[in-house]
């Protein structure tokens, strides 16, 4: 390793506070700033009204004492807070957040001196207009179409994909009830399956033909499940329930959605993982060709671009081939949705060179053709907490049946009326554009942090193969997460799973460590195609069912700088070794 930086590098270091807050005298500065631009701008908004709080007041004992204690609270919850886990140090690599960037921590503080809500222009005039910007760059990042596309922040991965899953859940409705109408009528002869899945110009159509009110459109809808279920076997004379054909290594936020969205947890349809660990394409089309024999109504196929456990992509850009080829050559529509609520911001990544490997770069350059899309500022965009957003690829996809509010006249611009969520703040949204326009969602800035992130998982392979006697790492590693285990050959899987228990509890947030680590549980049977493949030289006794690993997501940017006197990759590696001795 070189002793200094590349020179390149060195503008991004400006973008943190430091892990010995180096830059604190900028940060300071531009705190102090911000404070006093906010009390000048309420100074100078109604100069004449007289002053409400008097000097006399401010010297009474009641409102020395109650300042006081507000002095004395902030302070006693600084001691408190400084208690947390320093996700701030390269220290720090367990689950997936790490030191936020300053531009967003800016953005995101400005943003609560002016307290706007982005449920209306009502109630946020700029605040909005921000909203709409920052969604233009995270749309341009990820290769949408800007005129097309649209989309809005939310308080996270798990809304921002409730968020997709409504949406194809209404066009699958407003589908189904056009066709149920259609075949009463007698102009239209098809399955429910096929009216599940019909497709915009048919849809159309039919409605050419015959002048449905609003309503006509949203009675399935607006029914409650069982209701419409009802409904649709009286047209069809058949019902067999919508399924959600979602990948076996999904994130838990997807079962809340089965069961919330009214489908159930049954109809959540896993689709088996390859020797890669992601989505068998072979398996993909298995399971669509079972629903299309079985009339089972495709609500939406979903991807990942990142998974939670191991930071994998599926194959995105073969799956929407798949999607494609069922669109041109069956007629059958189907929503694909990518949850890319950890690995979006690898988007920035699609036009580097060298730095990842081709299948990885065409399914970044595939996303824009997915109906939806989840990304999560608050993971790898170095935002902070809350922040996720959904993107929708076509604007009229984006529109549900609006309820009447008497309070609020919603305005075009105004995204309340279609959002899960009812008040919503503008910080995260703030956050990511102030972001956007100074780091760079592009080769040129994000790309280079997590170009980097990428590396850092590299260097810390390495360190670990190097120190550590009878580690396992699984070669498929797409992003910046690394996930290993350590065993001798033979050895039982429940022994293995024990000492990956200890090392957790060594390097665990529960207590003061010098390196903080998270784990993860894989189902045997889920990966048994990924662990033959990727721990050849490795053959445990399998007497249990799952496989402990410790889990490490190297996002910090810090965490191969070549200035510190400590080599953390090093450094950890031998911390680890040193705490196997006698455990092996
Ligand atoms: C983190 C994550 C989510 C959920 O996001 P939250 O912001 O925690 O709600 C959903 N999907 C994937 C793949 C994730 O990694």
């Amino acid at each position: 390793m070189s002793k200094h930086c590349d020179p390149s590098d060195i503008a991004l270091k400006s973008f943190f506070l430091g892990p010995q807050a180096e830059n604190a005298e900028m940060v300071s500065h531009i705190f102090h700033h911000i404070v006093e631009r906010w009390i000048l701008w309420r100074r100078n908004r109604f100069p004449d009204d007289g002053c409400a709080i008097s000097n006399d007041d401010q010297n009474t004992r009641e409102y020395r004492n109650a300042l006081k204690k507000v002095n004395t609270l902030v302070d006693e919850l600084m001691s408190r807070f400084e208690g947390e886990v320093p996700k701030f140090s390269p220290r720090y690599i367990g689950h997936m957040f790490s030191e936020i960037s300053l531009p967003a921590l800016f953005g995101h503080c400005m943003t609560l001196l002016h307290n706007p809500n982005n449920v209306s222009a009502e109630a946020s005039r700029v605040g909005i207009k921000i909203e709409h910007e920052a969604i233009v760059e995270l749309l341009n990042m990820c290769g949408f179409d800007v005129n097309q596309s649209t989309g809005h922040f939310t308080s996270g991965g798990t809304v921002a994909n409730f968020e997709a899953a409504i949406r194809a859940k209404w066009r699958m409705m407003r589908w189904l009830s056009i066709a149920c109408k259609s075949k009463s009528q007698k102009f239209w002869e098809g399955t429910h399956f096929q009216a599940a899945n019909l497709g915009w110009t048919q849809f159309h159509e039919l409605h050419r033909r015959f002048d449905f009110s609003d309503e006509s459109e949203s009675e399935l809808y607006l029914s409650s499940p069982l209701e419409a279920g009802r409904l649709i076997a009286e047209s069809f004379g058949k019902f067999s329930e919508p399924v959600l054909l979602i990948p076996a290594h999904r994130h838990y936020s997807w079962e809340k959605i089965a069961v919330l969205l009214g489908y159930g947890k049954n109809n959540l349809i896993p689709v088996e993982l390859d020797r890669h660990g992601t989505i068998s394409i072979t398996d993909l089309i298995k399971k669509l060709e079972w629903c299309r024999k079985a009339e089972r109504p495709i609500a939406m196929l979903v991807s990942v671009l990142g998974t939670t456990e191991l930071g994998l992509v599926d194959p995105i850009h073969e799956i929407q081939r798949v999607v494609d080829d069922y669109k041109n050559s069956k007629n059958i529509f189907i929503w694909h949705h990518i949850d890319a609520a950890f690995g979006g911001f690898f988007c920035s990544l699609k036009d580097t060179h060298g730095l990842i490997d081709d299948k990885l770069k065409a399914d970044l350059n595939s996303v824009a053709s997915a109906d939806s899309f989840t990304i999560d500022p608050h993971k790898l965009g170095y935002v902070p907490y809350s922040c996720g957003a959904v993107l929708i690829r076509d604007r009229w996809q984006n529109q549900l049946p609006v309820q009447p509010t008497p309070y609020i006249d919603f305005h075009d611009d105004d995204r309340g009326h279609f959002t899960l969520e009812g008040s919503r703040s503008a910080a995260g949204a703030t956050a990511t554009w102030l972001t956007a326009k100074t780091i760079g969602f592009n080769a040129d800035g994000y790309g280079r942090i997590l170009g980097r992130t990428i590396e850092s998982g590299r260097i810390l392979r390495q360190a670990l193969k190097e120190i550590v006697p009878n580690v396992h790492i699984p070669t498929s590693a797409d992003t910046n997460i690394l996930c290993f285990c350590v065993g001798k050959s033979g050895e039982p899987l429940t022994v293995v799973n024990e000492r990956t228990r200890q090392i957790f509890e060594q390097f665990s947030p529960y207590k003061e460590s010098d390196f903080y680590v998270s784990k993860t549980d894989i189902p045997i049977d889920r990966y048994s195609e990924f662990l033959k493949a990727n721990f050849p030289d490795w053959s445990p006794n399998k007497n249990c069912s799952h496989l402990m690993l410790i889990r490490v997501c190297l996002m910090n940017p810090f965490f191969t700088s070549a200035e510190p006197k400590i080599n953390y990759p090093h450094s950890f590696a031998e911390s680890l070794a040193q705490f196997l001795r006698g455990r092996l």
